[in-house]
């Protein structure tokens, strides 16, 4: 069959296959090459373990409030049960990945990709030229280089423990930690989270970000802000850790696991970018011009390799977009206004567009509107009254500019929030848009008002 010309994926997770299958329907030549499971770091080793470790301790925590709704409570749990589980919803959501790619005409390619030199990758000794190469290798955890790092857990471990830890020690006060210690503070783990930051989640609104540190801080949790990891030591599940507080205090103690999710960085390690003529920052960031096309013409970037917002659907996005960049002739400029965020915390936190610090920072005055979920219908009936949605609207002109929600369904609110500030709403649109009751998306409405 005459194609349009050869373009080679390297990885095939989210952002590869997204590209991958445009391209391949477009009528290109195309390869993936991948090294580990065909569909990548969300679906074996990321959100959708993460989200099913979370809707069982979630069930839980429902169980254990089970009399407040006049039912008997539910004590125990079956932690291998948990984890058959997480399994069974990766394998139904994932099905076979690496025979869907074939069947659409992918040739999947299996092994470590490396550049021979500008329009050359070599895989376990094959050579596959290209026209246009795509590098989708995702992203790698970053540790901090204290000595004993090698003892801590990574993400992959914390969501297969084989048993549920009686102690942990998350260090990482980001979106990744946060989630695991709320997952295992469900399932009766004594949590301490150490952060270098000023509060964990110090990238949402503050307001927000406390209401899932409170809820943790109830099940018993430590939490540990502007302390640093100096030391891991001990053996495995006796790990000894020392570090350091804001006061320059030294801490020492003795946990089960250690969990370290301290970020990711772009995984472009062993690509030989330099012979392929792609440059990289200081950062180890690949360089490139807004379009995800990288110093080399016919070399492109999309996904967590490409340093941006390291989330799920902006993989795909960006693989779609590079994909209409390849095929068009005509570059396509990304464009991540309002992305929604949400962190599966104990409750939600969901945000779309900027938070009042942001827009303060970038000269705009706004009106903030929050309206506290206590006296919400939903809320009430379901006991979860310490959440709330704040709306920030521009003073001017009253345009939409951000959403902040703590509560349940906070995803999916911040998701109906990005496409009223995408689409131009208003505090009187969200007035005159009647919400569904009893539900949590009243409290938009309400707000507006
Ligand atoms: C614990 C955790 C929880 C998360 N939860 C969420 C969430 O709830 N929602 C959300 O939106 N995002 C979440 N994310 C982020 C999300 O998983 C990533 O943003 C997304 O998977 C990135 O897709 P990608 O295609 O860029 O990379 P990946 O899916 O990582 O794919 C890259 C692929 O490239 C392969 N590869 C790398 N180098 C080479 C090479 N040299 N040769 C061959 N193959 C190679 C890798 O094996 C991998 O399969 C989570 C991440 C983690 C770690």
């Amino acid at each position: 069959m005459e194609t349009k010309g050869r373009v080679v994926v390297i990885g095939s997770g989210t952002a590869g296959l997204a590209a991958a299958r445009s391209l391949v329907s477009a009528k290109w030549d195309v390869t993936t090459i991948e090294r580990d499971r065909v569909g990548g770091t969300c679906l074996w080793y990321g959100c959708m373990p993460k989200k099913a470790l979370y809707n069982a301790a979630r069930a839980r925590r429902g169980a254990e409030r089970a009399e407040m709704f006049g039912l008997t409570p539910a004590e125990e749990y079956d932690w291998q049960s948990v984890l058959a589980w997480k399994w069974h919803a990766q394998e139904t959501y994932a099905g076979d990945q690496e025979a869907n790619a074939t069947e659409r005409g992918i040739r999947v390619v299996r092994g470590d990709a490396r550049f021979t030199d500008i329009e050359r990758i070599t895989v376990d000794g094959t050579t596959l030229p290209f026209d246009h190469a795509v590098i989708a290798t995702g992203s790698r955890p970053v540790l901090p280089p204290v000595p004993g790092i090698e003892l801590a857990d990574t993400s992959i471990d914390a969501l297969s423990y084989p048993e549920v830890p009686a102690t942990m020690l998350v260090v990482g006060g980001g979106y990744i930690g946060m989630e695991l210690a709320a997952v295992y503070a469900a399932f009766g783990t004594e949590i301490t989270l150490v952060t270098s930051g000023a509060r964990p989640l110090s990238n949402l609104d503050p307001d927000t970000s406390a209401v899932a540190v409170t809820r943790l801080a109830r099940t018993g949790a430590t939490i540990c802000t502007r302390c640093r990891l100096t030391e891991l030591g001990g053996t495995p599940g006796a790990l000894a850790a020392t570090f350091t507080d804001a006061e320059g205090r030294s801490h020492s103690g003795t946990w089960e696991r250690v969990l370290v999710a301290t970020g990711r960085a772009p995984g472009v390690d062993g690509l030989a970018l330099d012979v392929a003529g792609v440059e990289v920052d200081s950062g180890g960031r690949i360089v490139h011009d807004g379009y995800l096309r990288t110093t080399n013409p016919a070399v492109w970037v999309a996904g967590d390799a490409a340093g941006g917002m390291m989330q799920t659907p902006v993989a795909n996005y960006e693989g779609q977009t590079v994909a209409a960049s390849i095929d068009s002739g005509s570059p396509r400029m990304p464009d991540y206004s309002a992305v929604p965020t949400c962190v599966f915390t104990t409750p939600q936190l969901g945000q779309a567009g900027i938070t009042e610090a942001e827009a303060r920072r970038q000269g705009i005055a706004v009106d903030v509107h929050t309206q506290a979920f206590e006296f919400l219908g939903a809320a009430i009936i379901e006991d979860e009254r310490d959440g709330f949605v704040k709306l920030i609207f521009a003073e001017d002109d009253g345009r939409l500019l951000g959403a902040h929600i703590a509560g349940p369904t906070a995803s999916d609110l911040a998701y109906a929030m990005s496409i009223a500030i995408r689409h131009g709403a208003t505090r009187e649109t969200l007035q005159g848009t009647i919400g569904i009751h009893p539900a949590y998306n009243e409290a938009l409405n309400w707000a507006a008002w």
